[in-house]
């Protein structure tokens, strides 16, 4: 490995790791905008996950405090909810 210099010429000639290991990817070609768009395109967020609360029955996030009536499960009160 006579390119190799600093770090990476030791780690090659001390443990003989390959060198494309060391290298990281190298791309022959470039991705173009559109390209790098099109495959993103399936990247979205997650859909909010939903529970019915077991002291009210409101919509509410699984393992949260119920902002409708301040129960987490059926027995534990944790807020004061203020009613209008
Ligand atoms: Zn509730």
């Amino acid at each position: 490995m006579l390119t190799q210099t600093g770090k990476s010429a030791i780690l090659i000639e001390l443990i003989s790791i390959p060198e494309e290991v060391i290298m990281g990817a190298c791309p022959k070609n470039r991705i173009s905008k559109l390209r790098g768009r099109k495959r993103r395109t399936h990247y979205k967020a997650a859909p909010v996950a939903l529970a019915k609360c077991a002291q009210c029955f409101e919509s509410k996030r699984p393992h949260h405090v119920c902002p409708a009536c301040g129960y987490y499960g059926k027995k534990v009160k944790v807020l004061d909810v203020e009613k209008d």
